[in-house]
This record gives C-alpha cells, sequence and structure tokens, in this order.
C-alpha cells in the first residue's frame, strides 16, 4: 500500500490541552479523508508536529519509507516557519499543502479567543507558504473546506501524480536496438533522463528476446493467442500471423518480468530472428500499461508508462500517437493520428478486429495488427522532447472527433483529432515549441495533472489550449 504522510504543523505555545485538540482534529481529517480518496494509497496521520526536531523527523521519515510517496501538509494553528527549514530543506517527494480548516462555518454565537487560537491556517498557512516559496519547495496547494467534493478531488489528482513520480522513478525501459537511423527528435540525454525522471533506459539485443521466444511451450503461445481471442475479433485466416505476434508477447511477458521493465522501444531497422514487426503484440502490451515507442523512440516509450500509470485508475486511455496526416479544408482543419501498425486499443469505440496487411517498411512478413473504430471526445496529447540543455515537455488539448467516413484501404487503426484553440494557432505553438511527430494522447488526464507532474520533475512545460 502507499502512502501519504500527513504532517500537521503547530507550536508548544498553546499548552497541552489545545495540543490535544490539535491532534485529535487532524486525526478525525485524515481518517475522514482516507474514506474519500483513492483505496491504493493511505494517508498515514503523523502526530502533530511542533519544534524543528519533530519536523525534521516526520519529513526524514517521509522520505526514507519506500511506501510513501509524498507528503499533505496542514497548519492548524500558527507554526512558526523558521521551525520548518531544516525539514523542508530534505523533502524531495511531491507535497500537498492542503489549506483548510476543522469547522466548515464560522461560529458567530460562541467564538472567542480559545477558538481563535486553535482554528488558524488562515494565519498559519500562509506562514508556511511563505517558507515554502522562500526555499523553492514545489507542492500542490489545494484551497477549500477538507469535505468539499472540489477539495478531495483535487487530493484524488494530486495521490494520482504522486503515484506517479514514484512510479517514474523506479521505471525501467528496454531498447530494442537503437534509434532510427538520421531521426532527430526520438533521441535524446538517456543519463539525463534517469536523473530527472528516473528511468533507467537501457540497451538489449533483440537476440536476447527471440533466445526466449525460442524456448516457450505451445501452451505458453495458445495462452496468449486465447487473451487475443477474448478481448478482440480474430478472423481464422490470421492466425498464422497472430501466432507470431502471440510468440513475441508471450516472451515479452517473460523478459518484462525478468528485467523488471516497464517500457520497450523497437526498430523495423532491427528485427532479426523475427519474422514480422510486433504490431498486435505491442497495441496489446500498450493496453496493459506497459510503454511503448516506435524507432527507438525511450522518451515517448518512457512518458507512456508514467502517464499511464497516473491515468490507470480513472476512465479513459493513455497510449502512443503519431501525427500522420491532415485535412486542411480551411476553417475546419483537423488532423489524422496513426502509425504503421501500434495505434493504442484503449482508443476503440468497438470491438477491434486483427488485420492482415502487408508493411511496406522493414522488409519482412506480413504483420497483424488492430483495426478499429476511434472514440470521439476530449484528450491531450503530450511530447517530451530534448533540448539539449533541458527536456521540455509541451502539452496540448485537442477534441477527438469522428469524420465517420470508411478508410476501406487504410491497413491500420486511426484517429482524428482538432487542436485547441484552433488549427492555425495550436500546430504552429506545437512546431515552434519544437515538439515532434511522436507523442502520448490521452482522454483520462488534463492539462492540470500534467502541470503538476512537470512540476514535481522540475520539467519545462508548454501548454497548448
Ligand atoms: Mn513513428
Amino acid at each position: 500500500m502507499k502512502k501519504l504522510y500527513f504532517l500537521t504543523g503547530t507550536q508548544p505555545l498553546y499548552g497541552p490541552e489545545t495540543l490535544q485538540e490539535v491532534a485529535d482534529q487532524s486525526l478525525e481529517m485524515v481518517q475522514y479523508l482516507n474514506s474519500k480518496t483513492c483505496d491504493e494509497v493511505e494517508i498515514v496521520h503523523v502526530k502533530p508536529v511542533a519544534d524543528p526536531d519533530s519536523i525534521y523527523k516526520a519529513i526524514r521519515q517521509a522520505e526514507d519509507d519506500e511506501d510513501c510517496i509524498g507528503t499533505i501538509t496542514w497548519m492548524h494553528t500558527f507554526s512558526p516557519a523558521k521551525m520548518w527549514i531544516k525539514g523542508l530543506k530534505i523533502l524531495r517527494k511531491p507535497m500537498l499543502h492542503l489549506h483548510t480548516q476543522f469547522h466548515e462555518s464560522l461560529p458567530f454565537d460562541t467564538i472567542d479567543m480559545d477558538y481563535m487560537n486553535l482554528n488558524q491556517s488562515a494565519h498559519g498557512d500562509r506562514e508556511f507558504g511563505f517558507i515554502c516559496t522562500r526555499l523553492g519547495v514545489k507542492r500542490e496547494t489545494v484551497v477549500g473546506y477538507y469535505k468539499s467534493e472540489r477539495v478531495i478531488n483535487k487530493i484524488n489528482k494530486f495521490m494520482d501524480v504522486a503515484r506517479g513520480v514514484a512510479f517514474s522513478n523506479n521505471l525501467s525501459v528496454a531498447m530494442f536496438g537503437n534509434n532510427m537511423r538520421e531521426v532527430a527528435v526520438t533521441g535524446g540525454d538517456r543519463l539525463e533522463s534517469q536523473i530527472q525522471f528516473g528511468w533507467r533506459v537501457n540497451y538489449y539485443a533483440i537476440g536476447d528476446l527471440t533466445t526466449i521466444m525460442e524456448e516457450l511451450t505451445e501452451e505458453e503461445i495458445k495462452n496468449k493467442i486465447s487473451e487475443y481471442q477474448e478481448k478482440y475479433i480474430v478472423p481464422e485466416d490470421t492466425m498464422p500471423q497472430v501466432y507470431e505476434d502471440a510468440r513475441f508477447e508471450a516472451a515479452m511477458d517473460k523478459f518484462l518480468e525478468q528485467e523488471d521493465v516497464g517500457a520497450f522501444t523497437d526498430t523495423f531497422q532491427d528485427l532479426y530472428g523475427l519474422k514480422q514487426l510486433p504490431g498486435l503484440a505491442a497495441q496489446n502490451l500498450m493496453d496493459k500499461g506497459v510503454g511503448f515507442g516506435p524507432e527507438g523512440d525511450f522518451k515517448s516509450a518512457a512518458l507512456g508508462a508514467v502517464l499511464y500509470e497516473i491515468a490507470r485508475l480513472r476512465d479513459g486511455g493513455t497510449g502512443f500517437m503519431e501525427d500522420y496526416t491532415y485535412d486542411l479544408n480551411e476553417g475546419k482543419e483537423f488532423v489524422m493520428g496513426s502509425h504503421m501498425l501500434e495505434v493504442p486499443p484503449a482508443f476503440a469505440s468497438d470491438k477491434p478486429v486483427v488485420e492482415v496487411h502487408p508493411l511496406g517498411i522493414g522488409g519482412k512478413a506480413d504483420p497483424a495488427r488492430l483495426k478499429f473504430k476511434p472514440v470521439e471526445g476530449d484528450a491531450l496529447q503530450i511530447c517530451l522532447i530534448d533540448l539539449g540543455d533541458r527536456f521540455r515537455l509541451i502539452a496540448a488539448e485537442v477534441e477527438l472527433i469522428n469524420p465517420h467516413k470508411e478508410t476501406p484501404k487504410l491497413p491500420v487503426a486511426s484517429l482524428y483529432w482538432k487542436i485547441k484553440p484552433d488549427f492555425e494557432t495550436g500546430v504552429k505553438a506545437w512546431l515552434e515549441a519544437g515538439a515532434g511527430h511522436h507523442s502520448v494522447l490521452t482522454t483520462a488526464l488534463d492539462l492540470d495533472d500534467i502541470r503538476s507532474f512537470a512540476k514535481f520533475t522540475n520539467t519545462e512545460l508548454i501548454e497548448i489550449y
């Protein structure tokens, strides 16, 4: 179980009775929040901290606890903020500053100085906010009564991002082959990506995988085919090619577990020992949260896995996408997104069907892939690039549309979208920001989630909306 440490700030001046009330009320608050927030994360109530030493120790413990993904801080009373400096200087995990109050309404008839002493987050949280800003502490600030649905929703969103940041820090990415020759945007500083995002990006030979493929039993391959048949429509005449994807994916399942890998890249320029580029297999792996980047694009692979994890408990889909071609009718322009095979079935509005067609690239056998009709609605397109001296995220709000046209000669699934605020402005901004043709598309996350992820990973973010 993941944990968030709940730190209630106070000071010794108020005497033991008031401090006991601070402890009781913050515990009640934590219990309420636990009953309303994500089941995968437990908010752990820490005894209220009233001096520099207890603050430092509580933050030290949060940092040392492997299961702890961050902290929630709240100043029930005033808590002089110089006491927080030593502790905040070692804080690295994401923090949510919960600016709330134990009571919703002001008790006009009974309010006295005791009440004022106890309920002064309006006062104490300003002192705390100041020292965080002075120290450059990255945090999400959530403002309002703690029982309000809006506040609970924001705490849940923070929990998702905090889980995602913890996931990112432990993510291992396998590159089968290297980047597609001569391509610029899929490259980048792998070492720096580990320093900034925690991604261990390592090279593997495709032979590391084909060796596992050769050792598979027929039963293991059959089980994978059954998995496909449960999720997708698999016509009988596609079976020989589906068999090859099943071999690839059954071997990948073993490889991912063995090497503790959560995302991978492949490239059509390195398919030694494979009969074809994996299409169906890559699509099905993405559907289960394994990050995927084609043409050696490790940044899209890793970002896909991380954003999937942030979105995992929500409705909607998240996966790899590529800007491919346009409809440029003035004023009604839209993008058609697709890839040579690997379009995530998370964006299907009907049951995907396996089809087999030739692939004009890679010089291998005809591969299987899933085709389907696309979903419609709000989505976000996110791209990560390496500018040489820093990474940059670009996030664009888009609207997925369905032009309700058949594409009988197109052998792959495709999506259609309008970028905001309008085609000219949005695409111009995308190009001038340097965002590439590979991205992660999600119908489960919004700009606030990406802002939060960018903040906690110290990443520059360009927003297009
Ligand atoms: Mn591509």
